[in-house]
């Protein structure tokens, strides 16, 4: 589901499920593209296509871990500083942590997708800056949705963006050639984000953006040698991904245990 209002993107959702559970999933899109706390959306569009059951491949969740962050400026160090670890450059940090804070679609305002940025020299590589790339066609197992609805509610974290989130991180960290991913909610209520990795799994800060700022994105962090583009973006766009196991939930540490 996408929605907008007056030609800006307002939200957006991914389900994979049963055909069972169509009618009551579309509703449950529907209900939330009006009820947005960014405005009712005046263009809604919701498309729904089968995919074989033989392409369906599966995976385990990324691991979640939160980090303390008194502010978003000591929120961005961190996640900055971690995602170096992971393996991205300074320069490309700083890149996407700039397209981001500015608006990263034309215009200064936020992408329907997200940017991939090369994980070295930060140039940004997707084809459409305004469409970005999006991370398609990948949930949970129902039974894996409600362990982790378990897990998440004994840390206070069963909601939809955290829920979402990481289901997204896990697709884009199972695609070859990326190194990380970097993202904050273009929700003005929102402020929490995450830097997910292969290493450090879905770490999430509390604060990544001042309170009421409308501007979020994502930046897929991409290591060129190891994969083309076109692939890559088939692979993240178009593959089905179902999350059948569902990883450790941790409870919020400080900087220096990670
Ligand atoms: P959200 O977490 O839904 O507030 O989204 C934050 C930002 O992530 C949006 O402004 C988009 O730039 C990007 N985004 C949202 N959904 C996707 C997706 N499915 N794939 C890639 N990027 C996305």
């Amino acid at each position: 589901m996408h929605s907008n209002l007056e030609g800006a993107h307002i939200s957006g959702c991914e389900r994979l499920a049963p055909v069972d559970r169509v009618e009551s999933l579309a509703a449950a899109m529907v209900r939330r593209a009006l009820q947005h706390p960014k405005g009712q959306a005046d263009c809604l569009s919701l498309t729904i296509e089968a995919v074989s059951p033989a392409s369906v491949q599966t995976t385990s969740l990324l691991d979640l871990t939160t980090i303390r962050a008194a502010d978003y400026h000591q929120g961005r160090r961190m996640a900055a500083e971690l995602l170096q670890r992971a393996g991205v450059s300074a320069l490309a940090v700083a890149s996407a942590v700039g397209y981001m804070a500015a608006g990263a679609a034309p215009g200064g305002t936020s992408m329907r997708g997200a940017m991939l940025v090369d994980a070295v020299d930060g140039t940004r590589l997707e084809p459409d800056p305004s469409r970005g790339v999006r991370a398609s066609r990948m949930d949970l197992s129902e039974s894996a949705e409600t362990e982790l609805r378990q897990r998440l509610a004994l840390r206070g974290l069963d909601n939809p963006h955290v829920r979402e989130a990481l289901v997204l991180a896990t697709k884009v960290m199972s695609a070859p050639g990326i190194v990380a991913e970097l993202c904050w909610s273009d929700d003005p209520d929102y402020t929490a984000g995450y830097v997910a990795s292969r290493e450090y799994g879905y770490v999430r800060f509390a604060h990544l953006k001042p309170h009421g700022e409308e501007r979020g994105g994502r930046a897929f962090f991409v290591c060129r040698q190891e994969v083309e583009l076109e692939p890559l973006i088939a692979y993240l766009e178009r593959s089905v991904l179902l999350i059948t196991e569902v990883g450790e939930i941790g409870g919020p540490v400080d900087w220096e245990d990670v």
